[in-house]
């Protein structure tokens, strides 16, 4: 499948790359003792490093590295054992030391790759050029006094990883697709929240076109986009403007965008910077990073199984198809839940139910897993139930919705209610006898051949029976009779 504009003089291929910032999840920041966590009382999350003091000196956080590391290998990714710090200069209000630490030359992790699955079950690899460490700014407030703007350094100096994606994303679904597979392998290896209403994970955008076959042509970079939809609609609206403007016989300069998305249009902010224009020099407060292999070993030995694993050890284990599977590692905890639930029952049903029955009751009432009304042992107990023809399938959805409305167990519920699947076959057969002699018109039919009329005898059984009738021995009792 591939994914095309159409413009005035023909079909433009869109090109995307994303530069993603993931806030490291840390007690403290990367080169201070400072808490990392997020929000707090402005300038209470501040250390005299963070501050930019003069003479204060910068020491790395171990743990910020192992998390780094952690993401590079969950992102099949080379790590490099040797990395280098350095200075990145540019002033801002929110930046009190006049460069941001970051990683230029040479950055902790190399390339890597994240495989990616579209709507119609296309498989594609999103290449990663690199991910390095660099700390975050402050942040100004310009909405808390009609005259002055304010400084908050809580953010300052916290840990992010940039993750940055080769030109290899060619449509907006995949961008889309691209963010919910970074969120998701982020999430299994706790390594970032990827909560990207709280800015914990923001996308810069390269957006280019170019027709079919061609090399690739100037991009724009549309910065800080912090929802996956946003991004969509930003590769869209700024692809669709490019077009125009090469159509128009224009160029498309290379510059830094802002999407506004109540306007639905992407707005010029400045003029592409260089690497120049940085000033990059290794800092000269701060060692070359060495790891090693050893180390890296150990932290790869203990990492979590990741989501393309488990869902391809869930479609071999169970037996259940591909999209249950990516649906159900789409969270550790929607994966744990279901693995407790299968344990020992019938996984493919299993997964029916946790896929269709539990996820839309909690769709509609707005919960996650972690708040589902029904623990993966109480639902597991009514499969239970279903197992031992305790109760039909019918009577299941009904126990179901009891079971979410009032907490109660599947049992408890079969017995207050009285809805035990009924095996009695002279229950069954008294009921037989009765619908059928209430429907002699239809038994005439059915025996002058329609043999459709056998299923309407059998929902008139189950029916008169308060659907409790088990509907093995309620078709046997019919065939007999009729
Ligand atoms: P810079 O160092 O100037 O930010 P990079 O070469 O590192 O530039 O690329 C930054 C991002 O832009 C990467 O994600 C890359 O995939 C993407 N990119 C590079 N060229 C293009 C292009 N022609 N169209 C779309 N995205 C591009
Ligand atoms: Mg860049």
């Amino acid at each position: 499948m591939s994914y095309t504009l159409e413009g005035k003089t023909g079909t433009w291929e869109i090109v995307v790359g994303l530069e993603v910032h993931a806030q490291v999840i840390s007690h403290s920041k990367l080169f201070s003792g400072a808490s990392a966590s997020y929000g707090g009382e402005p300038n209470t999350h501040v250390s005299l490093v963070d501050a930019g003091f003069p003479g204060m000196l910068p020491v790395l956080n171990q743990e910020c590295v192992a998390q780094a590391i952690r993401t590079g290998l969950g992102l099949r990714a080379r790590i490099n054992l040797e990395s280098r710090f350095d200075r990145k200069n540019y002033f801002y209000a929110d930046l009190p030391t006049g460069y941001q630490i970051s990683q230029f030359t040479h950055p902790i992790v190399g390339e890597g790759t994240v495989e990616i699955e579209l709507g119609d079950g296309t498989v594609r690899h999103i290449g990663i050029t690199r991910l390095h460490m660099e700390q975050d700014a402050g942040k100004s407030m310009h909405d808390q006094d009609p005259t002055r703007s304010f400084i908050d350094l809580n953010r300052a100096g916290v840990a992010l990883m940039e993750i940055v994606s080769e030109p290899d994303i060619r449509s907006p679904e995949e961008a889309g697709a691209y963010l919910r597979k970074l969120r998701q392998i982020l999430r299994y290896l706790g390594t970032c929240d990827g909560n990207m209403e709280e800015g914990s994970m923001r996308a810069d955008v390269n957006v280019s076109v170019r027709r079919a076959g061609e090399p690739f042509r100037t991009r724009c970079e549309i910065k800080n986009v912090n929802s996956i939809r946003y991004v969509m609609h930003a590769i869209e609206v700024e692809a669709t403007r490019q077009i125009e403007v090469w159509e128009g016989g224009g160029e498309v300069d290379q510059e830094t965008r802002l999407f506004d998305p109540s306007r639905n249009e992407t707005r010029s902010l400045r003029s592409k910077e260089d690497a120049h224009d940085y000033r990059y020099f290794p800092d000269p407060d701060l060692l070359p990073l060495v790891v090693e292999q050893a180390w890296v070993d150990e932290l790869e030995r203990a990492l979590p199984e990741l989501p393309d694993d488990k869902r391809d050890r869930f479609i071999k284990q169970y037996g259940i198809p591909r999209y249950d599977a990516s649906v159900l590692v789409a969270e550790q905890a929607i994966a744990d839940y279901y693995e407790e639930v299968a344990r020992g029952r019938d996984a493919r049903l299993a997964a029916n139910w946790v896929t269709g029955d539990l996820f839309g009751a909690l769709n509609r009432t707005g919960r996650s897993i972690q708040d589902s009304p029904i623990s993966a042992q109480a639902l597991g107990g009514m499969l239970d139930l279903m197992a031992d023809k305790t109760i039909n399938g019918k009577i299941a959805k009904e126990v179901f919705e009891d079971m979410l409305e009032t907490g109660d167990s599947a049992a408890d519920i079969v017995e207050r209610k009285g809805l035990k699947q009924v095996t009695d076959t002279g229950a069954i057969d008294a009921a037989v006898a009765d619908v059928l002699a209430r429907n002699a018109d239809k038994v005439e039919e059915y025996r002058g051949g329609k043999d459709r009329l056998f299923g309407f005898f059998v929902g008139q059984v189950m029916k008169a029976m308060a659907g409790k009738a088990n509907p093995a021995i309620v078709n046997e009792a019919l065939k007999k009779v009729l």
